[in-house]
């Protein structure tokens, strides 16, 4: 039996750059700033008026580590269930608002954590801003002031010919001053734009010219890989760089995948605590097992656990023994077999048949041992 060495609290993983210093505000009980962990966000693609489905897509979210949910509100219906939205979801809803400043109004009434405002029609939001701001004073609601290139003030479009880093951050401050000369300071800000060098560049004149907390997020990315890249591309650029202190990943997918991929991001990054984390190798000619089935039907047995366990699948004993000493379990297989390595050891070598059932058994006791250390509870997907 080897032992499994638990030993003392590791010293917190690297990161690439601290934090840039924010001002800090709250979404309903998530805290946005940079002295609060990094949040991630998505959108709900029901009908905000149907508050069943909206409900329950919100519920599917908060499961899958959803922080925040934005909800649409593009009529006097939707605004209309807000307040029960608001109510009975377990994680801050921020209501998006265009063009009509009274849905504003209705989602502070409706106790929604925030709402977020886009400038390029703000128009009809610029005379209403001391109003806006007085009412979400007096609620505790912050504000998103929400910039996108699709929609950029038109007097900036003249101005810059397109939606520049430059014109964006415009709009932005334009905005922020406007909130900021009412005492109005409890707001966040995004530049998004579907090019990420736009968007990184955007992001980075905007962190120079205040401590605002930004919200990242690259508009209508795409399609789940692509969009995952372009995202995963962007944010790495600015969270390096410790700029971002919140994320929406965006995506033409179901908001779950959003969720996956903006945690993936942040625990890629050292960000956010990592839990399951999968090292399979690329497979190559070497290999005599079928690495991509095998380290899918691993991931999905092992889905949904909740404790920071590395996990490595390779192909063959070249580069098996190395990755598994890295790593909390692996298995390195061969032959019609798999070695199995736990904290580089081999423990045993079973037929390749018993692979995944061994990896999960083996993940369940390290998983409980971590349990007995920091009353973590182990939970894996074993059905
Ligand atoms: S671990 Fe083996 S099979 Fe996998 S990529 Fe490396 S050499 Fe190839």
């Amino acid at each position: 039996m080897t032992a499994i060495s638990l030993g003392m609290p590791a010293a917190p993983p690297p990161v690439l750059a601290p934090r840039r210093r924010t001002r800090q505000i709250q979404v309903g009980k998530v805290g946005v700033g940079s002295d609060h962990p990094i949040s991630v966000q998505s959108m709900t693609t029901t009908l905000t008026a149907d508050v069943n489905s909206t409900l329950q897509q919100i519920a599917e979210l908060t499961a899958s580590g959803c922080d925040i949910v934005r909800v649409a509100c593009p009529s006097q219906d939707d605004a209309e269930a807000l307040a029960e939205i608001a109510q009975h979801s377990q994680i801050p809803v921020i209501a998006d608002i265009h063009f009509q400043p009274k849905y504003v109004f209705a989602a502070i009434e409706a106790g929604c954590a925030a709402v977020r405002v886009n400038p390029g029609n703000i128009r009809a939001f610029d005379d209403q801003v001391k109003e806006i701001a007085a009412a979400a004073k007096d609620h505790g609601t912050s504000i998103r002031i929400g910039v996108n290139a699709g929609s950029l003030d038109k007097r900036l479009l003249e101005k810059y010919g397109k939606a520049t880093p430059e014109a964006l951050v415009e709009s932005a401050v334009w905005e922020a001053g406007l909130f900021e000369e009412h005492d109005f300071h409890d707001f966040k800000i995004s530049v998004k734009h579907n090019d990420p060098v736009i968007m990184v560049r955007a992001y980075e004149l905007l962190a120079e010219r205040g401590d605002w907390p930004l919200h990242l997020g690259v508009t209508e990315a795409g399609p789940a890989f692509q969009g995952t890249i372009k995202s995963a591309t962007a944010f790495g650029a600015l969270l390096s760089k410790g700029i971002g202190d919140t994320i929406r990943v965006s995506l033409s997918a179901p908001p779950v995948e959003e969720v996956k991929v903006g945690i993936q991001i942040l625990q890629s990054l050292n960000l956010r605590p990592r839990k399951l984390e999968i090292v399979s190798c690329p497979s190559c000619g070497r290999a005599q097992v079928d690495v991509y089935k095998l380290a899918e039907e691993v991931t999905a047995g092992l889905e949904g656990m909740e404790v920071p366990l590395r996990v490595a699948v390779m192909g063959c004993v070249v580069n098996g023994p190395g990755e598994a000493r890295e790593a909390d379990l692996g298995v390195a297989s061969g032959n019609g077999k798999g070695q199995i390595f736990v904290k580089g050891e081999v423990i045993k070598t079973v037929p390749e048949s018993q692979i995944v059932e061994t990896l999960i058994e083996e993940a369940m006791k390290i998983a409980e041992g971590m349990e007995a250390v920091d009353g973590m509870a182990p939970s894996v997907n074993v059905g």
